[in-house]
């Protein structure tokens, strides 16, 4: 390696560092956002954000990084393979940044915040009229973003920002599949009688509940030396490895929900936490996608946390915490709840049979909202009736229908299928693990889970961003994404206590 491609490397690592502390800030004050602001000072943070990312995009898009790529580019004979996937990783960012006029980013920031107040409040009243200017900005600015991008699909364009090398002409067939496996499955279930006692999981006390899950999210090996978890509206994990912030929600008449959630998020956080951190803000200590990053947190959520040998060990504890309110409730009668299959509105809240269906609901509504097949105004009514198409039912008001979720407010059209891939990916990670150490489960009876977060860091975590969800499934399981394994699980998991 020459002195002039040594240079460019060394500088460009330096900047990627500076980028990725910079973008951890920014992660910080949403964080902020959405823990601890006081309401009054929403516009004063929209503010501060649409400044930040002005920064931020200034900083990606100095002509000196341009100038380090194309010099390591010329030389990349001499640049090792890891080295090469850094080069064009950062190449990748850069052009994309790059083509943004820095006035785009921050105006787009701004509208971001203000749309994501106007949707808490538009969901909390069902005012879904409200919302839809802010709806229909959002829409317009990834209109925009993928014409500065000279993107041939715009659709397209956010399924690759979210997963790279993704596109509908992969997810289209999956999706189909998916949705005709899992027809006979839930058909089977939904004419099976439902045996759960309806008001189980009442007046579950919050405290109780979130010393439990904490338990439960130090024993999945969440590190709280370098990571927090706090309430908020919506779960989410954010921050970086060296600061990871959860968040998740409590509800006495709803348990499974926040444990559910911790759970999920505690995926999330122990695939950032596993990420390798020798050289920041670059393709080798990111994430490989948001699919990869949604199968760490379904593999920990439902795959380990609804599963009998997880309760084994669990359960106990959790009747210790929750005496009274479990007093008449045997413990197959708690398994079952847990594992309670129907058909609800909310797509959180769904079960794993379910969830996947609320997933094909919300891409084919992107897909026509991008086409224009769909307008604004007429979202609510195109909701409900993909609603009873694929789960048979009409929701009782926007809040529970268009208005549930939270990425449509804040522009992230394209991020819903990553869910469904995460699933499927999650599941095929699974069987391998499995395959590997066939008596993992009766770690779980233990509540160790050790070597079942050992296997995922070897295969997972600590590959970082050197392939994307196919390369990783490929590598991983030995067969590009699928729908066999999930299908095999769910049948597996779910017929059994819905056949006796
Ligand atoms: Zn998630």
């Amino acid at each position: 390696m020459g002195m002039d491609t040594r240079k460019a490397l060394s500088e460009l690592l330096a900047h990627q560092k500076r980028i990725d502390r910079l973008s951890a800030a920014a992660g910080i004050l949403f964080w902020d956002e959405q823990v601890n602001l006081p309401p009054g000072s929403a516009a004063f943070r929209a503010e501060q954000n649409g400044y930040y990312a002005e920064l931020l995009h200034r900083e990606s898009t100095l002509p000196e990084v341009g100038q380090w790529l194309d010099t390591l580019e010329a030389d990349r004979d001499s640049l090792s393979d890891d080295e090469r996937v850094i080069v064009k990783e950062a190449r990748r960012e850069y052009d994309r940044e790059v083509k943004l006029p820095g006035e785009f980013v921050a105006r787009r920031s701004k509208a971001r915040s203000e749309s994501f107040h106007a949707w808490v409040e538009a969901r909390k009243k069902n005012d879904f009229a409200s919302f839809a200017p802010h709806l229909r900005k959002a829409l317009d600015f990834s209109r925009e973003e993928a014409e500065y991008q000279d993107a041939e699909d715009a659709y397209d364009f956010f399924v690759d920002v979210y997963d790279p090398g993704m596109s509908t002409a992969v997810i289209d067939p999956l999706f189909a599949k998916l949705s005709e496996g899992l027809r006979p499955i839930l058909d089977t279930i939904l004419s099976a009688e439902d045996t759960t006692p309806p008001d189980l999981f009442r007046g579950f006390p919050v405290d109780g509940q979130e010393a439990f899950l904490r338990e439960v999210v130090a024993a999945f090996g969440f590190d709280f030396n370098v990571g927090r978890l706090d309430r908020a509206v919506h779960p989410f994990c954010g921050g970086h490895p060296l600061d990871t912030r959860m968040t998740t929600r409590y509800d006495p008449d709803n348990p499974l929900d926040s444990l559910s959630s911790a759970m999920h998020e505690t995926g999330h956080a122990l695939y950032e936490q596993g990420l390798p951190t020798d050289y920041p803000g670059t393709a080798l200590s990111h994430a490989a996608g948001m699919a990869a990053h949604e199968s760490q947190s379904r593999i920990w959520e439902n795959q380990v946390g609804r599963g009998r040998p997880f309760w084994r060990h669990w359960e106990p504890r959790y009747r210790a915490f929750f005496k009274e309110q479990l007093a008449k409730v045997d413990s197959d009668q708690l398994y079952r709840a847990i594992n309670r299959v129907a058909v609800t509105p909310i797509r959180v809240d769904a079960d794993e049979v379910t969830y996947n269906l609320h997933i094909i609901l919300r891409y084919g509504l992107e897909r026509d909202l991008f086409a224009g097949r769909v307008a604004i105004g007429d979202l609510p009514e195109a909701w409900n009736e993909r609603s009873r198409d694929l789960l048979g039912f009409t929701p009782a008001s926007d809040t529970e229908g268009c208005l549930q979720d939270v990425h449509w407010c804040e522009g992230m059209f394209g991020y819903f299928p990553s869910y469904t891939l995460g699933n499927l990916l999650a599941a095929q990670l699974w069987y391998a693990a499995k395959d590997t150490l066939p008596d993992l489960e009766e770690d779980f009876g233990r509540g160790d889970y050790t070597r079942l977060l050992g296997w995922l860091r070897e295969n997972v975590h600590s590959k970082a961003r050197r392939e994307n969800a196919n390369g990783l499934a490929e590598r991983a399981t030995g067969r590009p994404l699928g729908t066999e394994a999930l299908l095999r699980y769910l049948r597996e998991r779910y017929l059994p206590l819905y056949t006796t």
